[in-house]
């Protein structure tokens, strides 16, 4: 099967009982930011734009779970910011699968093999030497981080364990040097690589989770999905990226880039997505058949934005993870209160003008899952697709040519410290060029913008990595 029969049956199960119950608006998939703190400073992401990054502005681990089992999506995906940064994470996953639920930890990759290596420790006992070798010949651990492990774990944590209701959702946009390049960090790619491997070593479930931007190159992405297909992750995740008016201001100010070179707009997405259907076939790819056919232009559809709702420190956002107009204290409040109709492209016409060239992921699959646009033959071709034999790891994605070079470039976050500080970058006006200085955020008066107190922690956990 292509999808675990557990997960699918649960998703199913969850669809008939609304289905059955007329429940007119329910959640698939909960969308949880415990934190906008994130070590890195992605180009084109919203989140640390639009919100404070605070650590003291973070969800109460209470707050968190209260949230899933209000909406009751059989999904949470845990995102953020960088949600290992989360000081109670380990306790969040744990909390999340004890209620009954699948999870997803959407994640940067940085901080997993601190995580793992935690995991191994809490289990330590001589039975887990054959493992531990394999981890060190692979240089996945090192000899220190092997001693560390011996020692077991005292703090009385918990720790994130596999599970087949767990998987890791790693963010990659493209190989070493256009991954490294959009998140603004040479090494990224190569510590999710490792961190993917460590995981697949271990027994986790490993997916990747790909943003689609105006510059990528989708041979690039056909490679990234035949080299992690060859490492054996789990399933892919691929989305168009969209215009946030907090990144789109950010990349104006900081990077001196105008956005409409950097994102797509509808026909650029479906010519970009035009292979979609023959990926899917190739790897395991996320989401309905509908989604898929949306993307490559072959069907229109409108979106279901509060079957994947967003909570944060702030409340219930609406009307979509991607536009705020407001924050509401709780699910069925927010269903109740926002008119949904305001929002979306019905038969190509925008309601919004902001939704004008959305087809986000998060937007667009719930309404494929939930049959909003069904014509004939739809359930079929799901069922088709769900049951399906899964695609076969893809030996030959091992020599794809996946390390092809550390990337640096403006907005990259090495060379802009180093512009900052250089007297000559001063004079020559890099400075203001690479400045991270805070700015007004655009969808509210919480985010700052401020990222200092982000290097400083950035500067403390990378001791620990
Ligand atoms: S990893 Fe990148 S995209 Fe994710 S929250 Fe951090 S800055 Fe944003
Ligand atoms: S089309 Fe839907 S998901 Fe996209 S921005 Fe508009 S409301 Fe949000």
């Amino acid at each position: 099967m292509r999808f675990p029969l557990a997960l699918t049956a649960k998703m199913a199960r969850h669809v008939i009982k609304h289905k059955l119950a007329r429940t007119p608006k329910f959640a698939m998939v909960l969308q949880l930011e415990p934190l906008h703190t994130c070590n890195l400073t992605c180009t084109g992401c919203g989140r640390i734009r639009e919100y404070s990054t605070n650590l003291k502005d973070m969800m109460s681990l209470e707050d968190c779970l209260a949230s899933a089992a209000e909406c009751d999506a059989p999904m949470v995906s845990i995102c953020g910011g960088e949600p290992l940064i989360y000081p109670k994470i380990e306790e969040l996953v744990n909390g999340i699968l004890e209620q009954g639920r699948i999870v997803y930890i959407c994640t940067n990759g940085m901080f997993m093999r601190k995580k793992m290596r935690e995991y191994l420790a809490g289990i330590y006992s001589p039975a887990l030497e054959p493992k531990l070798a394999e981890l060190l010949a692979q240089k996945l651990i090192t000899d220190k981080d092997c001693e560390t492990i011996r020692k077991g774990k005292n703090d009385g944590r918990a720790t994130i364990k596999p599970s087949k209701w767990m998987y890791w959702n790693v963010h990659i946009d493209g190989l070493e040097y256009t991954h490294d390049l959009i998140v603004e960090r040479e090494g990224v790619f190569k510590e999710c690589v490792e961190a993917v491997k460590m995981a697949k070593l271990i027994g986790y479930q490993v997916a990747t989770n790909t943003t689609v931007y105006k510059e990528t190159d989708m041979k690039e992405v056909e490679q990234m999905f035949e080299y992690f297909s060859s490492l054996e992750v789990d399933g892919h995740t691929i989305s168009p990226g969209y215009e946030y008016d907090a990144a789109k201001k950010d990349m104006v100010k900081r990077l001196n880039k105008q956005p409409e070179d950097f994102f797509l707009t509808r026909k650029m997405t479906r010519e970009k997505f035009a292979k979609i259907e023959e990926w899917g076939e190739r790897f395991t790819i996320f989401g309905t058949t509908q989604y898929q056919e949306f993307l490559a232009g072959k069907r229109e559809m409108t979106c279901t934005p509060w079957a994947i709702p967003t909570r944060n420190i702030r409340g219930w956002k609406a009307p979509c993870y991607l536009m705020t107009d407001g924050h509401y204290a709780g699910y069925h409040e927010m269903l109740e209160k926002v008119d949904w109709n305001k929002y979306g492209v019905v038969n190509g016409i925008a309601r919004d003008p902001r939704c004008e060239n959305c087809m986000v992921h998060c937007g667009y699959d719930p309404s494929g899952a939930l049959g909003r646009h069904n014509q004939r033959g739809d359930n079929w071709k799901n069922i088709k697709y769900n049951f399906g034999p899964k695609p076969k790891p893809y030996r030959e994605g091992s020599k794809v040519n996946a390390f092809n070079g550390v990337s640096i470039g403006k907005g990259h976050l090495a060379e802009a410290k180093a512009a900052i500080n250089s007297p000559r970058a001063a004079m020559n006006g890099a400075q203001a060029a690479f400045s991270r200085k805070e700015e007004p955020a655009s969808g509210g008066s919480c985010g700052t913008g401020d990222t200092s107190q982000r290097d400083d922690l950035l500067a403390k956990i990378k001791k620990d990595v």
